[in-house]
């Protein structure tokens, strides 16, 4: 119903519907649960937010709302959300907090890091951003101003690895072009589960004729749209990605032309991938060969043709930078890099990504250089990720933090903080309960900010302001829509208090917020005053978008100025330079004496729905759709265990092993086992190794560790 004037008062505050007699208001904001943003219209009554809906007007949203983001006031007025600034009462191993006042909480939190830095230097302090991502830059800024190399994000597990293998392979990251592309290959993605707004843009260029080959060892809602499903044993995407350049170089599909005048290392490739033949493939992927045939071939005979994988699956294996190269290798082979309806070239910038604005996002960061101070986090044992990335690998911080080597890491000041999502996560709340001072700000309280000396109390999008720049040149600013809980803060306060405290004399910190936004847009010749105009957002009238195939003036920002199938950053630092594959380490082929004993692959870390990491597990709604940590296994394996739906049954690893229920489903192929990350009191990522990881990224095999399932009910 559009007219409401025929309801009474009582009807429309049933109804919840706006207006100037029910006192209910619509204010724009956005939802943070995820890194999408969606856009949110708030109904605000009396200082409460009722109800949430999507924003129409959001370009990137388009009204819509996950489960998660419908769930929203359960999420903002939580009785979990933390209030005060609280400090710890007791000793390291007491759970019992004071409440004290922002001023106290900020010379307590000076004062403690002052004195490690005068006794150990600022090295000694590292700092750290979990979820969410938006105040990354801010906190760079201030940990290289305080002195300290040591600014680690939660990205040393999450997406950086592939940026990371495109960088080494193109000197660029690079997204695919659905809207324009004739042939996706969707490796090892499930958008309907992790990325709702890009998965309608890819259901509508199914509808519109785009062919769809789906890579991964689960089905998923997008199967069923797939032309086919390359289902294969997790761990092997660099074999399958070989083999089908394998059958694109025979079969001659390729693109002689770009890859005769702009890549390296054609010859060495195309020798090495003669190896992978479709059979030989099949063997270690159990994919059939006649599959791997058909997708390569409608992959390379397609006019425009793209890759959308997942943001990690493909580099959550001990071999997984190079598997990724591997399948991104195929884009560069069949002449789709940077052109229409293939591969369009995404900067890394918070700001401008990737909407072609120019920003100087990357000067605001660097307050300082890092050039002098001593090396980061994880550099001596991943030095190409060091060079490239820029940031400490943080997977090495409770390494550090435990032996002292090379030297100590005494204090963590850390921001949305989870160490669940550690490999060997028990190995990382020990090595948390070593240091001096965790201190960490969070919406709510939670086994990390349970282990620190001080927590701080941050808002969420509801209660302070942020910018946000969407692909597709839409951009928007938010207000807050009500009173931040309790005595929370946003983020950005909090640093650049910290930043005071600390008297590091910051001249834009010193202004606040939004003139240091103005600060980094001023090149763009945008204002943060441009975007308030447009409540929920609006088209960016500023910057335009690069034009393609940029590589034809300019070459490609490697260091043969070429894409490199061969890369000469790996080969310069001893590494190989192919995009050569290797088993996992383990695995029933490279360690079947230890697949003797657990002979599932275990592939953790993929995503539900109404879940977002650890996120939304506290929320009634969303925790009702799935109440309980379960390991999901074929029925043929199941049956084999004598396993029925809903048995307890023990999961373990080499390492550790959980009590969960077993789901029997033909969602996951047989000889695999899946289990989601991060149900509270059922750790999955307590039953890998610390250090079972890549050994260029860094990066944790999450997704295939060998296992065992066995009923205990
Ligand atoms: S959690 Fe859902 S509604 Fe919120 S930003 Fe992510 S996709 Fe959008």
């Amino acid at each position: 119903m559009s007219n409401h004037s025929e309801l009474t008062i009582e009807e429309k505050l049933l109804g919840k519907i706006a207006g100037e007699d029910t006192g209910i208001e619509i204010k724009k904001t956005i939802c943070s649960i995820c890194s999408h943003n969606c856009g949110i219209d708030a109904y605000v009554k009396d200082g409460i937010v009722i109800k949430v809906e999507g924003s129409a007007e959001n370009a990137a949203s388009h009204g819509t709302l996950c489960s998660k983001g419908a769930a929203m006031r359960q999420y903002l007025y939580h009785k979990d959300r933390i209030r005060t600034p609280l400090l710890k009462k007791g000793g390291r191993d007491s759970t019992e907090f004071e409440a004290i006042s922002w001023e106290n909480a900020m010379e307590i939190a000076a004062s403690h890091l002052q004195k490690i830095k005068d006794e150990s230097g600022p090295e000694s302090v590292a700092f750290y951003v979990g979820f969410p991502k938006w105040l990354r830059s801010f906190v760079k800024r201030l940990c290289l101003s305080f002195g300290s190399p040591n600014f680690c994000t939660e990205s040393s597990t999450c997406y950086h690895a592939t940026a990371l293998a495109s960088e080494l392979t193109y000197g660029y990251q690079s997204s695919p072009d659905m809207k324009g592309t004739d042939c996706l290959l969707l490796w090892s993605a499930n958008p309907l589960h992790s990325d709702t707004s890009s998965a309608k843009g890819l259901l509508k260029a199914v509808d519109h004729g785009m062919k769809l080959i789906e890579v991964g060892p689960f089905v998923t809602p997008v199967t069923k749209h797939a032309e086919m499903h390359l289902r294969i044993r997790p761990g092997t995407s660099g074999a399958l990605a070989l083999a089908m350049a394998n059958v694109i170089i025979e079969e001659g599909l390729y693109d002689v032309e770009f890859v005769n005048q702009f890549t390296k290392g054609f010859e060495e490739y195309r020798s090495y991938v003669r190896e992978f033949t479709p059979k030989a493939a099949e063997s270690i992927t159990t994919v059939p060969a006649d599959l791997i045939i058909r997708a390569a071939r409608l992959f390379a005979k397609s006019e425009r043709a793209a890759i959308k994988s997942g943001a990690s699956p493909t580099v959550h294996h001990t071999n997984g930078l190079q598997n990724h190269r591997a399948i991104i290798s195929l884009v560069g082979l069949t002449g789709n890099f940077d052109r229409e309806g293939g591969h369009y070239v995404v900067p890394w910038s918070y700001y401008h990504a990737p909407n072609g604005l120019d920003t100087r996002d990357g000067e605001f960061e660097q307050a300082r250089s890092a050039e002098g101070m001593p090396a980061r986090v994880g550099s001596d044992i991943n030095p190409i990720w060091d060079k490239l990335k820029k940031e400490g690998q943080s997977v090495y911080l409770p390494f550090q933090i435990k032996s002292g080597k090379p030297y100590p890491i005494r204090s963590v000041v850390g921001f949305g903080m989870n160490y669940r999502m550690w490999p060997g996560s028990d190995f990382m709340k020990e090595a948390l309960n070593k240091l001096d001072f965790l201190m960490t700000a969070d919406l709510f309280m939670t086994d990390t900010t349970r282990l620190s000396d001080l927590v701080l109390p941050v808002c969420s999008t509801f209660e302070r302001q942020q910018i946000k720049m969407y692909p597709g040149r839409f951009g928007l600013w938010t207000e807050p829509v009500i009173d931040p809980i309790g005595e929370s803060r946003s983020d950005i306060d909090l640093i650049t208090d910290l930043s005071a405290a600390l008297k590091l004399n910051d001249p834009l910190f010193s202004q606040g917020y939004k003139a240091c936004v103005d600060w980094i847009l001023e090149p763009s010749g945008m204002k943060v005053a441009d975007l308030e105009q447009h409540p929920g957002g609006c088209v960016l009238e500023k910057g335009s978008m690069p034009p393609y195939q940029k590589y034809r003036q300019n070459g490609f920002p490697t260091p043969s100025g070429k894409m490199e199938f061969s890369s000469s950053i790996l080969g310069e630092a001893g590494l190989e330079p192919l995009p050569k594959y290797e088993e996992p380490l383990h695995s029933p082929i490279s360690t079947p004496d230890i697949a003797e004993k657990f002979p599932l692959v275990l592939t953790t870390g993929s995503r539900l729905p109404m879940f977002f990491h650890s996120r939304t597990f506290r929320l009634p709604w969303t925790r009702r759709l799935s109440p309980d940590p379960m390991v999901e296994i074929n029925p043929v394996d199941a049956e084999k265990r004598g396993i029925r739906e809903g048995d307890r049954v023990k999961l373990s690893t080499p390492k550790s092993h959980l009590i969960v229920k077993a789901h029997l489903t033909g969602k996951v192929a047989p000889g695999v086992a899946a289990m989601y990350h991060d149900y509270p009191g059922a750790d999955v990522n307590e039953l890998i190794y610390p250090d079972y990881r890549d050994p260029i990224s860094g990066y944790p095999g999450f997704k295939s560790l060998l296992c065992e399932v066995e009923s205990v009910t």
